[in-house]
């Protein structure tokens, strides 16, 4: 299906919209009016940089307050739209959007509602131009998309249809299933947007948290169902207000808008992309540093044992149990210091999921490697983060080991059985598409988003799995767009007894993070424990959580650069990540930070 994008929803100026709605690989654009005001360009050469970038002008909007008002009001109205109506075909466009009137003016009539309506669609005729009535929420009549319907209907003018928002729908809790009462060729365009549930003004709402399809909780795929069942055969646009979108870079914004629309497309059978290949595991972390001494000691005091090196490149391999750690110190290392960097996923298909991958638009990364090195495939993550799909220790596919000779010094048998999970702060504005990505592109289940507080601000938290744990990746965000670099990264170790971990980190030299007595006070009300129990939690700094199912007791190393390790001991299935205990672990970060100066 063509698709399509509204200006509102990208950043900058008309002509760098277009540029990255163009190389995103739109079909069209919704030219929204103020765009349009702001612009130098003549409606011709607008229409002529579309042409030119291969975008057809879809529609144009919005035009307001025109329906159900006193005759004199209404001639007033249909002077200004022919004003609209000269200036679109100048732009090349043939169908205007208008959105159901929220004037005082206006009077609850729908008999006199879709009387001027067809004079307005009479007018529009003269100059090519279709017209398409959309309810808003928050309109003052006329607030459902049944509502518009019946007033088109009534109208009966070929010139008239109607606008489907999924925002307008969905928001309102109209049931979208009537939509299918309504002839595909009397809906004249399809607007989407997804937006997360939230208890507010409905105005409000919708012109600062809209989102692209699948990045919120209506259920986007379920409305189109019904459209398409209507025949409907136009665009799928995009209109998305959005505070973060207007603030982030275009071609960015463009391409996750794209990714949302293929994912949704696919959803109900109207694009055919490669499979997704769901990773099996974590295959290794890969952490870049100019300096690898502090890792050295702080993996060798977690019980890790540096049992490989790269043969080209300066990278070395820490094991013990399932959990590998590449310590980086090549030029690859960027210029902002230590990092986790990438992320080995253990593939049942790497070159399957790299498909995928491109598919949905991830930039697919050259292969850094030497003529005899194993074949890679990677692709860039929205934080920059590098994925690499990968197979260990399987006979069928390559294995990335093969790239390392062993140091002759056999991991360790220590506490540590592998990486439950990785925590990657992702940049303040691809939040909600990393989530996306993770789902859309390696087929990932997206957890409940969650709101942490921290000294200084507010993070969100969304975990991105797969069904058996094997996969599980934090997704953190800051609340404020300065927040990026502040917040670390981390590699969670799974153990099975993370007191005995901690007891051999401390005796091997590790320094944990230190943790309040206040909060054991706290623990103590909350919880009950055995004897001597919280004494021990206390004394190594372990945190404690409980969810309906089971138990986690985890602890934090310092941080070195923005990277830090945390050890953890999941029981009985409990599925968070201790986010109760996440402000604690923040605030003492940032007490160690204040006090190091690092
Ligand atoms: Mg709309
Ligand atoms: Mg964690």
């Amino acid at each position: 299906m063509r698709t399509s994008i509204a200006t509102v929803s990208l950043s900058g100026s008309l002509t760098e919209k277009l540029d990255a709605a163009a190389r995103a690989g739109f079909d069209g654009v919704e030219i929204f009016e103020n765009d349009l005001l702001a612009s130098p360009l003549t409606p011709e050469e607008i229409r002529a940089r579309c042409a030119d970038l291969g975008l057809t002008v879809d529609l144009y909007q919005p035009m307001r307050d025109m329906e159900a008002v006193p005759e004199a009001e209404f001639a007033r109205n249909l002077r200004r739209a022919r004003h609209k109506f000269e200036l679109m075909r100048r732009l090349g466009a043939d169908t205007v959007l208008v959105c159901s009137s929220v004037s005082p003016q206006a009077v609850d009539d729908d008999a006199l509602a879709a009387e001027q309506l067809s004079r307005l669609a009479d007018l529009a005729r003269e100059f090519g131009v279709r017209v398409a009535y959309e309810a808003l929420a928050w309109g003052r009549h006329v607030s459902t998309y049944d509502h518009a319907w019946r007033i088109v209907e009534t109208a009966g003018h070929p010139a008239l249809g109607t606008c489907l928002d999924s925002f307008h729908i969905l928001s309102r809790g109209s049931d979208p299933k009537g939509i299918e009462d309504i002839p595909g060729e009397k809906i004249f365009f399809l607007q989407l947007a997804d937006a997360p549930l939230l208890a507010m003004d409905v105005l409000q709402w919708s012109r600062h948290y809209r989102c692209f399809p699948g990045q919120g909780g209506f259920d986007v795929a379920g409305m189109l169902r019904h459209v398409l069942r209507t025949g409907y055969d136009g665009p799928l646009s995009l209109e998305v207000f959005n505070d973060v979108f207007r603030q982030a870079e275009a071609s960015p914004t463009a391409v996750d808008a794209r990714r949302s629309l293929l994912v949704l497309q696919e959803a109900v059978g109207r694009a055919v992309l490669p499979e997704p290949v769901v990773p099996t595991g974590v295959a290794f972390a890969e952490l870049v540093t100019p300096d690898a001494e502090p890792f050295a000691a702080l993996l060798g005091a977690l019980g890790f044992t540096r049992t490989a090196r790269h043969r080209g490149k300066p990278v070395a391999l820490w094991e013990q149990g399932d959990a590998r750690i590449l310590v980086n110190t090549g030029p690859a290392v960027r210029r902002d210091g230590t990092q986790l960097a990438a992320i080995g996923l253990e593939s049942p298909d790497p070159a399957g999921a790299a498909r995928r991958a491109e598919a949905l638009l991830a930039p697919v990364l050259p292969r850094r490697r030497a003529p005899e090195d194993v074949p890679l495939d990677a692709v860039a993550a929205p934080d920059g983060t590098e994925l690499f799909f990968c197979a260990t220790g399987r006979p069928e596919l390559p294995d990335w080991r093969a790239d390392f000779e062993d140091t002759g010094r056999p991991p360790a048998a220590g506490g540590v059985r592998g990486i439950d999970h990785l925590a990657l702060t992702q940049p303040w504005h691809h939040f909600d598409e990393a989530a996306l990505f993770y789902r859309g592109v390696l087929g990932l289940t997206t957890r409940e988003s969650v709101d942490v507080a921290d000294p200084y601000g507010l993070l969100r938290s969304r975990a991105v799995t797969t069904a058996d744990g094997g996969v599980r990746i934090a997704l953190t965000v800051g609340a404020a767009p300065t927040d990026d670099t502040v917040h670390a990264q981390h590699i969670a170790l799974a153990t099975d007894d993370v007191v005995a971990a901690a007891r051999r980190f401390r005796a091997a030299g590790g320094s944990p993070l230190p943790v309040p007595a206040n909060y054991y006070d706290d623990l103590a009300a909350r919880f009950e424990f055995a004897d001597g129990e919280l004494e021990t939690y206390r004394e190594l700094g372990i945190l404690y959580d409980r969810d309906d199912r089971g138990v986690f007791r985890h602890c934090y190393t310092r941080t070195i650069g923005r990277v830090f390790f945390e050890l953890v001991q999941r029981d009985g299935g409990y599925r968070g990540y201790g986010a109760a205990n996440a402000p604690v672990r923040l605030a003492a970060q940032h007490a160690v930070r204040a006090l190091t100066g690092g």
